[in-house]
């Protein structure tokens, strides 16, 4: 052997050694195609890249988005020159995605405009109002003070301290459930479906019973399930206490104290979520189909293109769209309650409400259940010098006529009907996270336990802990693909 083959038979050896050494392989990275950019499909693109330490792991990730602009539900509207939230509005103190999520984009937190004791409330029954809260017009602190004790008796010879202690015991207890999805991955597993991970937290059967049966079985007297429960969960859902249990909590929660939204907009948390995640946004294009080509996914839109995409995450709810799986998907059927938002600038007509003056209207009248009412709730957004905007929410479309008799003047009218959120039934059906039972995933099957921002954002995390651990080429849900995390260490993470 000659002084050149010694010098290269060892290198030949060790690179075919290096060659067919596994570890060395390069895999490819994944590319992944989301469709959908609220705050779900922002949210699973943020935790992949959060979640994911090997570069080689997730490679692109596309965002979809039939839409204009990013955010879905999470948008604003804008009437006479002036921004509110049109959907999703307010968040609990106890939200800690969003919270994080705020920190993180260095976005400004937006406290109510009330204090939260300070909003006038009536309950109409479309005749009249069956209880109203005393309101002042009154800018002393002591004044203001004096009517919010006042409030606070009237409320509890009405409705029972008992019963309201339960009412706030039974949110309490599913609060401090759902607190268990921000545990670290140590305690917390990876879910494969809605009904494991509702199990897991101790949820789940309160999605298998209506709000009503589960506040009846607490105790709760029935004045307070039909008038104030009730106004909450027309308000926060257009639906009855008929509803699941799980959604009713929530949506009770939804009227505690703390609330609090983003200041300029929440869609600003989906769009910064998309901006600091490397993702290629393909605004309104729509995806029609998605079909499995053995391994991978090819997705045709609206514009006549084609892309290929390993894993596809399906970041909407699927109940109204008409999007082509094949093969074919099978998942329970669902209704949508359809919520009309309509929002005025003008001045209420305090003749509608038998009332003599626009003063004596409460700032929030919430209505009980009853076929003649043509509105779920109606308050004020904000007080201008001479006039306010109000929003107010329908199961039906307001007509003009009806706008007519209910305000004295309007200066501008919008219109929004959103597919708002599911209709709730119980017992719940749920369609599965991993859809096809290969990379196919859909993040609003979590819809079915309750609709939220929050809740969104808690299921996006865990199917992006799903993808990570079901990767082609991954062999266990320890690998270090998936970085370990929890609620604590989250902020400096983020
Ligand atoms: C009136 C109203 C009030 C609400 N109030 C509150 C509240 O106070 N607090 C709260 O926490 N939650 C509230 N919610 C619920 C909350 O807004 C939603 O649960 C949450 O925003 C859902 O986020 P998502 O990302 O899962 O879905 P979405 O926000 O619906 O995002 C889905 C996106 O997918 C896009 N899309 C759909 N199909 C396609 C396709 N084929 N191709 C491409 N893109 C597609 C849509 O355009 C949309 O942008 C409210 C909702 C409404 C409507």
């Amino acid at each position: 052997m000659n002084n050149h083959h010694r010098q290269t038979a060892p290198f030949v050896f060790f690179s075919i050694l290096f060659l067919l050494h596994p570890s060395h392989a390069q895999p490819h990275p994944h590319t992944v195609c989301i469709i959908g950019s609220g705050i779900g499909g922002a949210s699973v693109a943020h935790f992949l890249r959060l979640y994911s330490d090997d570069p080689q792991s997730i490679g692109q990730i596309t965002i979809f988005e039939r839409n204009g602009v990013v955010g879905g539900r999470m948008a604003t509207v804008t009437i006479a020159g002036e921004t509110f939230e049109a959907g999703g509005s307010i968040l609990h103190p106890k939200n800690y995605h969003a919270s994080n999520y705020t920190d993180y984009l260095n976005l400004q937190v937006k406290k109510p405009n009330h204090a939260d004791d300070s909003l006038s409330l009536g309950i109409w029954d479309g005749h009249k109002f069956i209880y109203r809260t005393l309101n002042s017009n009154s800018k002393l602190p002591i004044i203001q003070r004096f009517v919010s004790i006042a409030n606070s008796i009237k409320l509890l010879v009405r409705y029972g301290v008992f019963s309201l202690l339960r009412m706030d015991s039974f949110v309490e207890v599913m609060l401090n459930k759902f607190l268990r999805y921000y545990e670290g991955f140590e305690a917390r597993p990876v879910f494969e479906s809605v009904e494991g991970m509702l199990k897991w937290a101790g949820l789940y059967n309160l999605t298998t019973r209506t709000l009503g049966d589960e506040l009846v079985e607490a105790g709760l007297s029935s004045l307070l399930i039909q008038e104030l429960v009730t106004v909450i969960t027309r308000i926060n859902y257009g639906q009855s206490v008929n509803m699941s249990g799980l959604a009713g909590a929530v949506s009770l929660a939804g009227s505690g104290g703390g609330l609090w939204s983003v200041e300029g907009g929440n869609w600003q948390m989906a769009a910064g979520l998309i901006n600091r995640s490397d993702v290629d946004l393909h605004l309104q294009e729509e995806i029609e189909s998605i079909s499995y080509m053995g391994d991978f996914y090819e997705l045709n839109s609206t514009k006549g293109k084609s892309y290929s995409c390993q894993v596809t995450v399906v970041a909407t709810p699927l109940d109204e769209l008409d999007i082509l799986f094949n093969p074919r998907i099978s998942i329970p059927p669902r209704k949508l309650q359809h919520t009309h938002a309509t929002f005025v600038r003008g001045l209420l007509n305090p003749g509608y409400f038998g009332l003599k003056v626009l003063s004596d209207i409460p700032e929030l009248v919430g209505t009980i259940e009853s076929d003649d009412l043509p509105f779920s709730s109606i308050s004020i957004l904000k007080q201008h010098e001479k006039d306010m905007t109000y929003k107010i929410f329908s199961r039906e479309p307001m007509t003009d006529a009806l706008l007519d008799d209910i305000f004295s003047s309007r200066v501008e009218t919008i219109k929004i009907n959103w597919g708002a959120y599911p209709h709730y039934e119980a017992p719940e059906r749920y369609a599965p996270f991993i859809l096809d039972n290969n990379h196919l995933y859909y993040v609003n099957a979590f819809e079915n336990a309750a609709s939220s921002m929050e809740t969104s954002a808690v299921s996006a995390e865990n199917i992006a802990r799903l993808i990570l651990s079901r990767l082609p080429d991954k062999v266990d849900k320890n690998s270090p693909n998936l970085k370990s995390g929890d609620s604590s260490d989250m902020h400096s993470e983020l």
